[in-house]
């Protein structure tokens, strides 16, 4: 079975009529590009406001029973977005019939979900293609994708279909109830669309030209990732690099599908690309990216001969699941086990109420807190494979005096975490980013 591209458009992509043009001619540049998932207009300047946040402000004022202000600043931004094209339909009329629907309905789901719905009827109709509800596509269960479930429904649907326009963000229970997607949601459409059809590609359209080493207000100018692995992306993302909704992850890297992020508005540029494999020998950069999160909280616990308490880590943890807390690293050492955890976690006194039970429950010798911590995650799949790169990295840290709290040398291979004091935060990304990327230049 010949393989085809999901193509999805972020929400800058389809803002205003010049580029939902350029949306149009990528379409249309490669045949390839068969399936395609779009979200709701976004903004169009710094100040505009989201066509779905004003759908959930419509969605108040129709469940509140108010007057449907909002309606007609929504009605505007589609009438202007089209305003250069040719559509088969009175746009008009199918906006006023949405919202007699949404007047009947009356649920959140329904009424912000039709962002994306009418942005995908009006491309369809631009492009000659097939629009396909993604009520028939994206299966929920309770408030959950329930991923198995779609994927058959989808495969199944999707079969004998091609050139077809997808509204992301949104899919439906068995019973058909529609379900909303977490914000930004429309990725995960794309990556639950990607699997069904076994795309030969996933690419994600957006106003960006990819994925950057590190956040720009960092670091000055950082260079561009040019290509990374799933993994690597995931140690980004979980590190708080807003990349791509997190949850596109798992539909597409279990399908091995590679994923293509790319600009709409420079297509010259070949963007990012995420492989479930990257050979050490592709990509010219050590360092693949560099992400990190403030605001941790790092508990020491030490106890003369820990070792003789058995399960004394065990206990310690058990501990942190029984308030909830979750731990993100736990160092230990000779007769020191320490707790690294976010600050918002220990809030309202459970740092103190967490203290009181380690110290009653394992009498320990002393519990120290260093609070304010940073964790930076210095991501590369070809790290580890050159001791040099570690003497690089330390040099770089210890040159600019900065004071390690806590090291992790993540064993899938993949990347190393760091831990260091909030204040030092921006320093640390940049003396590590300057020492493994300035010299690439
Ligand atoms: N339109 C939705 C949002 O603003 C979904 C998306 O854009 O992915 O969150």
């Amino acid at each position: 079975m010949k393989k085809y591209k999901v193509a999805k458009f972020g929400g800058t992509s389809l803002a205003t009529p010049e580029a939902l043009k350029e949306v149009i001619s990528i379409i249309q540049s490669d045949e390839e590009r068969k399936y395609i998932v779009v979200s709701a207009p976004g903004k169009r300047f710094k100040e505009d406001i989201k066509v779905t946040d004003l759908l959930y402000q419509l969605a108040d004022e129709i469940i509140i029973g108010q007057k449907a202000d909002t309606y007609e600043l929504i009605k505007q931004r589609y009438l202007s977005l089209t305003e250069n094209f040719k559509l088969s339909f009175s746009l008009e009329d199918l906006l006023d019939h949405i919202l007699a629907e949404m007047i009947e309905e009356e649920t959140v789901e329904f009424i912000v979900s039709r962002g994306e719905y009418i942005t995908a009827i009006i491309l369809a109709d631009i492009l000659g293609y097939a629009f396909v509800d993604a009520k028939e596509l994206v299966r929920f269960r309770g408030s959950r994708v329930d991923y198995t479930q779609t994927q058959k429904i989808a495969r199944k649907y999707l079969r004998d279909k091609e050139n077809i326009v997808i509204p992301g963000f949104y899919g439906a229970t068995l019973k058909g109830d529609l379900k909303l997607l977490s914000r930004g949601g429309a990725d995960v459409t794309g990556a639950l669309i990607s699997a069904a059809v076994h795309a030969k590609m996933y690419e994600n359209w957006t106003d960006q030209d990819g994925f950057l080493m590190c956040d720009p207000r960092i670091v000055e100018d950082p260079h561009l990732i040019d290509i990374m692995s799933y993994k690597e992306l995931r140690a980004l993302s979980f590190m708080g690099a807003s990349v791509i909704h997190s949850d596109t992850f798992y539909p597409v890297a279990k399908a091995g599908i590679p994923i293509n992020a790319r600009n709409t508005f420079n297509r010259e540029a070949k963007g990012t690309f995420i492989y479930d494999y990257v050979p050490a020998s592709k990509g010219r950069h050590v360092v693949t990216g560099i992400a990190g999160l403030n605001d941790f909280t790092l508990v020491v616990i030490e106890k003369h001969l820990m070792d003789e308490t058995s399960g004394f880590d065990r206990k310690v943890l058990l501990i942190c699941e029984k308030f909830d807390i979750q731990v993100e690293h736990f160092p230990s050492g000779t007769d020191t086990f320490s707790l690294m955890i976010e600050s918002r976690y220990l809030k309202d006194g459970k740092l103190d109420a967490l203290i009181a039970q380690i110290k009653k429950l394992l009498k320990p010798d002393t519990v120290e807190v260093h609070e304010n911590i940073s964790l930076i995650s210095i991501v590369g799949r070809n790290l580890m494979a050159n001791k040099y790169n570690m003497l690089k990295l330390f040099s770089a840290l210890v040159n600019t005096n900065i004071t390690l709290r806590m090291i992790d040398y993540g064993s899938n291979g993949t990347n190393i975490v760091i831990g260091v004091d909030d204040i030092d935060y921006e320093y640390a990304i940049n003396a590590v980013y300057n020492e493994f990327e300035r010299d690439d230049e």
